[in-house]
């Protein structure tokens, strides 16, 4: 039986002060959330103060990315040894975000990946495609293509650590959530990758999350799918009631 995980992406947004209010919030709202596995990823900005806040509660803290190399000339980079320092767990790869406006791709996704494993740090890693994929009908090729470049040369041991979020990017932030009929279907596909990549024991203990304008009003449906694990969550993360009635509907 696979535990749900629900991840809060806060992007770029809350100052230090505001990112310790809302983690104050949320460890109010969730003193008891045993069943579930709560992962807040703020600004690198505000992670040690996240950190500090949520320091003897279950709640996780992640980043939303990585650098792919230890140490050196990466200006603008942040390392595993960086991140770990301020007890980081999770890290969020390959973000839509990251791709479209960075212009990362699989093969740097996929670097980032193997360092972050290598490191005991658990990658949170995004596929999904574009309204125009989905309109052509190419929703499964783009995904299969991401899924299997971003996780190139992972060992099937690997799989109980990363997971995977499938984020239609047509859902993310625009309100327009997939309905669950159509979740479970790109989920169901994912995992029948992951089967075929590195054999069915891996493709059943892999966590996938879904994405794309998860609110608590929806959560319920989508996380009763067999092959939805959780929720990755971008605005409704920046509200604690919110947040927690998605953590909720997840126990
Ligand atoms: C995201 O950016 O990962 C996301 C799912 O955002 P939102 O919930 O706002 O659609």
């Amino acid at each position: 039986m696979r535990k749900k995980i629900i991840a809060g992406n806060w992007k770029m947004n809350k100052t230090v002060e505001e990112a310790v209010e809302l983690a104050k919030a949320i460890k109010l709202e969730l003193a008891d959330c045993n069943g579930v596995d709560v992962v807040l990823c703020p600004p690198f900005t505000a992670i040690k103060a996240v950190s500090d806040v949520i320091s003897e509660t279950l709640i996780n803290v992640g980043s939303q990315n990585m650098g792919s190399e230890d140490e050196g000339a990466y200006t603008g980079e942040i390392s595993h040894a960086m991140l770990k320092e301020l007890f980081v767990r999770y890290v969020i790869l390959g973000h839509s975000e990251r791709r479209e406006y960075y212009k990362e791709n699989d093969f740097w996704i996929n670097k980032k990946v193997k360092k972050a494993l290598e490191k005991n740090l658990r990658p949170i890693v995004c596929v999904g495609e574009k309204l125009e994929d989905r309109e052509s009908g190419n929703t499964e090729s783009v995904v299969e293509q991401q899924v299997r470049g971003s996780l190139a040369d992972i060992p099937a041991s690997a799989y109980t650590e990363l997971v995977i979020a499938y984020e239609p990017v047509w859902a993310i932030g625009t309100g327009k959530t997939a309905t669950s009929e159509q979740a479970q279907e790109v989920h169901a596909f994912i995992r029948g990758l992951i089967k075929d990549m590195v054999g069915a024991e891996a493709a059943d203990a892999v966590r996938i999350q879904y994405g794309g304008s998860m609110k608590p009003g929806n959560a319920s449906e989508l996380l009763a799918q067999p092959d939805i694990d959780g929720g990755l969550i971008g605005g409704a993360a920046l509200d604690a009631v919110s947040f927690a009635g998605i953590v909720n509907a997840g126990i």
